[in-house]
This record gives structure tokens, C-alpha cells and sequence, in this order.
């Protein structure tokens, strides 16, 4: 039964209008069947920054192509004693910048009168029998389904159930040309390990300008400063590069969790959690943007069957969940460095075999040969545990 306040019904409420948010809105209204259901988006905020650059990598052409920066078929990873450059084959390694993906949804959505924008902060995401209810601070909104993104449902994280991914980015512009953006150079871990799983990440979208973070898997941040001084370290001593001026700087933290982000919190099928809130955030990597690509399109695919819209924990996703927190495991427990998993794995296999494996697309054979390429007995140790947790 509606309450006075509550007369209109939307078919689906996106709550949080972040990258999984509007990847669902984008994906539902270039749906010639879905494009015309009534939607409402609520975000505590507007997307008007450029507050993230997104990497990941994919097979072929994806639906924001056209807002890809760049892309790179080759990838280097570096130790202070091991260096590979790697051929991608059928993976293109991309980049696209949040403002880009903000602007490119959002002025398409504004064709679409069926589609609400509301800049209101969510309270509370609920069901009865026949909706699910948003309140705000402002009000309650209806829907068929509730699609969330905001972190109200997420678990409780600490330092013995996760690790922090935190990185500083600058992208540099040098007077000279020093990058070769062929390559990007996808982990270099010769820096100084002291605090954690630490390493470079290069990005050169030009010969005169690149994408260069500092990125740790530690369970605190650092001070301020120490992100600071440790790129330009590494841009003068490692880059040999003097003269350059900074366009542009993001800081970001990305959990890296054991603790279970729910698809159905409270077991609603009327609510359903996406992006990172949905787990859809690799716990040992903390790749998001490819998974996010994947669910949403799985929900539309629902949708269009007239299914439950939440796409169903496959026994091959329960293996890769488990995978990735027995990884985490041995990282946390520091049975092993991050770094050295990594290089032992970059040491045996191909990327493409590395990359089917972090993108959850590898083979049976594919795993085992991930699991041979690492040492038994931490990885056994930590896998055990992980199966009873
Ligand atoms: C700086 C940075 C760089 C990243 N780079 C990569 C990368 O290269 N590759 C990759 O795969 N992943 C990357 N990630 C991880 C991940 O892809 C991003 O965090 C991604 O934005 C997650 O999407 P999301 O929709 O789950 O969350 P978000 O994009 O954060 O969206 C959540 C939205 O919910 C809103 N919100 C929160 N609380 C409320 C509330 N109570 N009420 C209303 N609205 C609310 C927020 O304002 C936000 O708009 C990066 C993350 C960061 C922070």
C-alpha cells in the first residue's frame, strides 16, 4: 500500500550513480526493450570531477570504446632483477577517464525523460511486499528493483580481514619525449618493499606524457608526503626524467577484502548490490571495472528474460572468489610478498594466461597451471582456510 509521499513507482532505482550505477544505466537505456522504463538515479553527490582513471583489459571492443584514452598490446613487468615485456595477443590493456565515462552517460540520459536524476544522500534501502523503498533525507522512492552501489550494505573490514590498495597518481607531461606508449609498464616492483606490496605503474599515453602510481597493498595509508616524495624519486631516479609538469593527480583506496560483500543483502530480491558494494571488486587485485562490465550486462540479459535480475553465483565464480582470497590470505598472514607471487608467477606463464586467469575467462588447465607456477605449501595452508571461511 503506497503512503501519500510515496505516489511515484519507478520500475528500477539505481542507487549511487558511480561506475556501476551508470554502466546499468547506460547499458538499459541503449536497450531497444528496456529504454523506456521509468528510472530514478540518486546520488549524495554530482559527477563532475575527474576523479579516476580506469585501466583494465578486454578481448576486441567494448561498449565505452569510444571514450577509450588509450590502449596498449604490450605490458612490462619489472623487478630489480627480472624485466619482460609482454605481447597482450588478443587482450588490448585500456584506459578511460572517469570524467569522460561520467559526461559520455550522462549526456546521453538526458534524451531519456523517463530517467530521474535526484542529488540526495540514501539512508536506507528496504523492501515490502510488493516494492523496494530508498529513503533519503528527503524522502522514499519505490521501485520494482533497487539496483546499489552505495556502501550501506557492505560488511565490516579491519586489518585481519583486509588490505588496503592505496595509490597516488600524477599524470606527467615531460618537455622532452621519454615514454614509449607502446608499452605500459603494468607493475614495476623495484621499489622499496619496506611497508608492504608496493610498486610502480606506468602508463605513457604519449611520448611526452604518462600515467605514474605509486600503489601498496598495506593495511594502513601513508602520510601524505610519502606518496609525494616516492614518485618523484622514482620519476628522477628510475624514469630519469627532470623536467616535467604534473596535469593532473588522483589518490585512491581500493579494499581488498576476505570479508563477503552481498549480490541479495538481506536475501531481497528486490535489492541487488552492484559494483563494489555487489563484490564485484577482485579481492586480489582490486580490479573492478571489467567485472562491473560483466555483471551489468548479465542483469540486462535477466531483465530482458523476465528473470530475477540478479545474476546467480556460478560454481566457476565461487572458485575464483576463492582463489582470490586464498591469495589475500597469504598476503595478510605474510606467508609471502606480494611481490614475490607476482614475480614468480610473471617468471612461468604468459601474460594472456595471467590475465584470463585475474579476468576470471581461464580454463581448468588454465588454474592449474596458475597453481604450479606457485610455491605448495603457503598457497595450500591459506586455500584450506579460505574453503571453511
Ligand atoms: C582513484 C581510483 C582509481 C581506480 N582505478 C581502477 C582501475 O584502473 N581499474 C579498475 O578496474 N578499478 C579501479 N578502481 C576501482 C573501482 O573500479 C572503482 O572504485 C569504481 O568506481 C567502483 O565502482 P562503483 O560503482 O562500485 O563505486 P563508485 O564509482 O564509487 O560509485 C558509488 C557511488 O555511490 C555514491 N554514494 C555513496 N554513498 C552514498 C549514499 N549514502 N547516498 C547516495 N549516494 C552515495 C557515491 O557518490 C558514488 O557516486 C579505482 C578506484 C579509485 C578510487
Amino acid at each position: 500500500m503506497l503512503k501519500k509521499h510515496e505516489k511515484i513507482v519507478y520500475d528500477y532505482i539505481i542507487a549511487g550513480s558511480g561506475c556501476a550505477g551508470l554502466s546499468l544505466l547506460y547499458r538499459l537505456i541503449n536497450n531497444p526493450v528496456l529504454k523506456n522504463k521509468k528510472i530514478l538515479v540518486i546520488d549524495k553527490s554530482e559527477k563532475i570531477a575527474n576523479d579516476r582513471t580506469w585501466c583494465f583489459w578486454e578481448k576486441g571492443k567494448g561498449v565505452f570504446e569510444s571514450i577509450v584514452t588509450h590502449q596498449w598490446k604490450k605490458l612490462e613487468f619489472k623487478t630489480s632483477s627480472f624485466n619482460k615485456t609482454f605481447d597482450l595477443n588478443q587482450y588490448s590493456y585500456k584506459m578511460i577517464k572517469g570524467l569522460d565515462f561520467y559526461n559520455l552517460v550522462l549526456n546521453f540520459a538526458k534524451k531519456f525523460n523517463n530517467v530521474t536524476f535526484k542529488f540526495e544522500e540514501v539512508q536506507k534501502i528496504e523492501t515490502d511486499v510488493d516494492h523496494a523503498k530508498v529513503k533519503t533525507e528527503k524522502g522514499n522512492y519505490l521501485a520494482q528493483f533497487v539496483f546499489n552501489s552505495t556502501p550501506i550494505f557492505n560488511p565490516k573490514m579491519d586489518a585481519s580481514n583486509s588490505l588496503l590498495q592505496h595509490f597516488e597518481g600524477w599524470v606527467i607531461k615531460t618537455k622532452k619525449a621519454k615514454f614509449n606508449n607502446e608499452v605500459g609498464t603494468l607493475m614495476d616492483f623495484s621499489v622499496s618493499q619496506k611497508h608492504g606490496t608496493t610498486f610502480m605503474y606506468v602508463l605513457p599515453t604519449s611520448a611526452h606524457e604518462a600515467l605514474i602510481e605509486y600503489t601498496l597493498f598495506t593495511e594502513k595509508l601513508l602520510d601524505k608526503e610519502d606518496y609525494r616524495i616516492a614518485l618523484e624519486k622514482y620519476i628522477k631516479e628510475d624514469l630519469k626524467i627532470d623536467n616535467y609538469e604534473i596535469l593532473h593527480q588522483e589518490f585512491g583506496i581500493i579494499p581488498m577484502s576476505l570479508a563477503k560483500f552481498l549480490r541479495n543483502p538481506k536475501a531481497e530480491k528486490r535489492i541487488i548490490n552492484i559494483g563494489t558494494a555487489g563484490g564485484f571488486t577482485k579481492a586480489s587485485s582490486g580490479y573492478t571495472f571489467q567485472f562491473i562490465q560483466k555483471n551489468t550486462e548479465k542483469i540486462i540479459h535477466n531483465l530482458l528474460l523476465g528473470k530475477s535480475p540478479n545474476p546467480e553465483i556460478t560454481f566457476r565464480e565461487s572458485m575464483y572468489q576463492w582463489y582470490d582470497r586464498t591469495v589475500l590470505e597469504v598476503i595478510i598472514s605474510k606467508k609471502m610478498q606480494g611481490k614475490d607471487i607476482f614475480y614468480k608467477m610473471f617468471k612461468k606463464l604468459s601474460i594472456e594466461q595471467i590475465l584470463k586467469f585475474l579476468g576470471n575467462e581461464s580454463s581448468l588447465t588454465d588454474d592449474l597451471r596458475i597453481i604450479s607456477s606457485l610455491p605448495v605449501k603457503p598457497f595450500l595452508i591459506a586455500g584450506i582456510k579460505r574453503l571453511s571461511k
